[in-house]
């Protein structure tokens, strides 16, 4: 994972022949693949070199996690598998994590990384970063290969890209031995070797059985719901999906990548209701949405059991279905296809739900959002999180298409909930795993792959993770934004060395931290904001000039709680709990 002793970008190819390095770099141009987010090094420096002169967009990160959850969210944005390259061993591993993040969160992507010489990797005899990558990558990702052979690279390319996108979307593993690179052949054979994939996201028509179910029970519910996941998002059926919910009259709730499918602020949203919704809701529809712990597995409490609930789920992976409670009617296809067939068989005179249950869920949003509209009305010295995010809602609300990136604890919660989003696919968050340090990967794609302006609203914790980034940002001068929630600490700064010793508590991070230094280091611009005039104007300045900004938002050390909104996942607060 270091600097490679050749300088030069020098083909082994002729005017006759094509050595693996071009023809890896061809087979991604030909199925449309025009970016690569990696980190160069052995052995894979001269192929990031020949694939910028080749005309592809090549991202150098400062590390290779940051790469791979770049290349996550260019998938998830574009539909096409975003590519991340690594070096052998180290440079692998940490692309790693990112490769089974965006498996976990059926997002497309393909980790391609170097790797040593197979014959003494496994004679295990000590090879420069020796490590069976293959083997390692397998379990954690949805399909893993390795290239030996120039002739096979083109397959070895349409399998990944086949396999990232087709079904349920997610992480590829592509091992390429360094001596691949350097193989050659002759140039017209190798050409022809390689492999335009045809329809690689193949629409799944649902069953009409499974259609029909699924209408039979929506329509005998008296308290229906429909989930929105960001599968839904993801599919980019967002007319069908906005149709879907009008025609059908049934409240909604956005899951948090999901927000802005529809308006945060349609009147059939009841975000500001969630606890009673699910509580009281008889039928479920899910839509890309797993009953996972973010749903609390369907049961419990939230749910209000014991009440009878029925779920009808839509989902393109056959088995999910049932992975956490009973689900009365599938509907297995791609999300286009079924609430496609759901519209026909709707018919134009579909009844909508009893007026006695939304307006009982109209009511409670309205209650909701006054109380939540007098909190963000309130100007405390210092800042907190509430009035330093009625400031960054506003400029949404105004700018409805920047993306917004967000992580955290507490930054990640209210910013959620408070932050209304009005487009599809403008959200990006900590997703499936609520992984910390998806934030300046993630920012650096949907800049790279949007060319719209991003606002990163990062907690202070979650931002160390990938803050170096910030050097990247500046580098190829992107549009972001970054708005650091300054509260000193790890949900915040207040905590106490129990001990009684000199070191801090293991949640608390120097008092008055200056984030904003770190990107005048690289000629990006860096405000401290105390006020949230201070902040709204920082931001807006940052959006009009489109330079690389970070805003360090002094936030109240005492405002936020232990673990945001998941503190019952302590150990030791669940204890106490059961
Ligand atoms: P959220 O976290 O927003 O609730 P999840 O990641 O849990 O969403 O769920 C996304 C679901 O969407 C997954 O089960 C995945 O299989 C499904 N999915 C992804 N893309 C499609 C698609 N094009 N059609 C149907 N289902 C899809």
């Amino acid at each position: 994972m270091t600097n490679d002793a050749t300088a030069s970008a020098t083909t082994s190819a002729t005017a006759e022949t094509i050595d693996g390095f071009h023809l890896v770099i061809n087979a991604l141009k030909l199925n449309d693949i025009d970016t690569i987010f990696g980190l160069p090094g052995i052995p894979i420096t001269d192929l990031t070199r020949m694939a910028q002169a080749e005309g592809m967009r090549v991202i150098s990160f400062r590390h290779e996690q940051h790469a791979g959850n770049a290349a996550a969210a260019a998938g998830f944005l574009t539909q096409k598998p975003g590519i991340c390259l690594t070096v052998s061993a180290p440079g692998f591993l940490n692309g790693l994590t990112a490769l089974s993040n965006a498996t976990v969160n059926c997002f497309p992507m393909i980790l391609i990384s170097g790797s040593s010489e197979r014959e003494i990797v496994d004679l295990q005899q000590g090879d420069y970063e020796e490590m069976d990558q293959l083997a390692i990558a397998k379990p954690l990702c949805k399909a893993a290969f390795r290239v030996l052979h120039a002739q096979d690279i083109g397959v070895g390319i349409a399998r990944s890209i086949r396999a990232a996108l087709s079904g349920r979307p997610g992480g590829v593993y592509l091992d390429l031995p360094a001596k691949l690179f350097s193989q050659t052949m002759e140039r017209l054979e190798g050409l022809s070797s390689l492999i335009k994939v045809v329809d690689p996201a193949p629409r799944q028509i649902p069953a009409p059985d499974s259609v029909a179910r699924a209408l039979d029970l929506l329509k005998g519910a008296k308290r229906p719901l429909i989930i929105l996941g960001k599968g839904a998002a993801y599919a980019q059926a967002d007319a069908a999906i906005r149709n879907l919910v009008e025609k059908s009259g049934v409240p909604y709730l956005p899951m948090s990548m999901a927000k802005g499918l529809l308006p945060d602020t349609h009147a059939l949203s009841a975000s500001a209701a969630r606890s009673y919704v699910l509580a009281e809701a008889d039928v479920v529809m899910l839509v890309g949405a797993r009953l996972n712990w973010l749903l609390s597995h369907g049961k419990g409490k939230t749910w209000g059991t014991p009440k009878q609930k029925q779920f009808i789920q839509i989902d393109i992976e056959p088995k999910e279905i049932d992975s956490n409670v009973a689900i009365a009617a599938p509907l297995i296809g791609d999300i286009g296809s079924c609430v496609e067939a759901l519209l026909g068989g709707m018919g134009s005179n579909w009844a909508h739900p009893p007026a006695d249950w939304t307006k009982a869920i109209f009511e409670r949003k309205e209650k909701n959002l006054a109380k939540m509209s007098a909190t963000l009305a309130l100007n405390p010295v210092p800042m907190n999180f509430h009035s330093a995010l009625a400031v960054v809602r506003t400029i949404v609300t105004d700018r409805p298409d920047i993306i917004l990136v967000n992580e955290g604890a507490n930054t990640l919660d209210f910013t959620r909930s408070i932050v209304d989003m009005h487009q599809p696919r403008k959200r990006l968050d900590v997703g499936t795993w609520g992984i910390m340090g998806i934030g300046m990967g993630f920012a650096v794609a949907a800049a790279v792959t949007t060319n719209k302006p991003v606002l990163a609203i990062e907690g202070d914790s979650a931002f160390g993770f990938s803050g170096m980034e910030v050097e990247t940002i500046c580098r190829y001068n992107l549009p972001i934004c970054v708005v650091v929630f300054n509260n000193n600490g790890v949900y915040g700064g207040m905590d106490v060395n129990k001990s009684g010793g000199t070191d801090v508590a293991p949640t608390v991070f120097v008092k008055g931290a200056r984030y904003d230094k770190l990107i005048e280091a690289f000629g990006g611009v860096g405000v401290n904001a105390t006020t949230p005039q201070e902040l709204s104007k920082a931001i807006v300045e940052a959006l009009n000039s489109g330079r690389p900004t970070l805003i360090n938002a002094v936030i109240d050390e005492s405002a936020g709680t232990e673990s945001g909104r998941i503190t019952q996942l302590n150990p030791q607060t669940a204890a106490k709990k059961s």
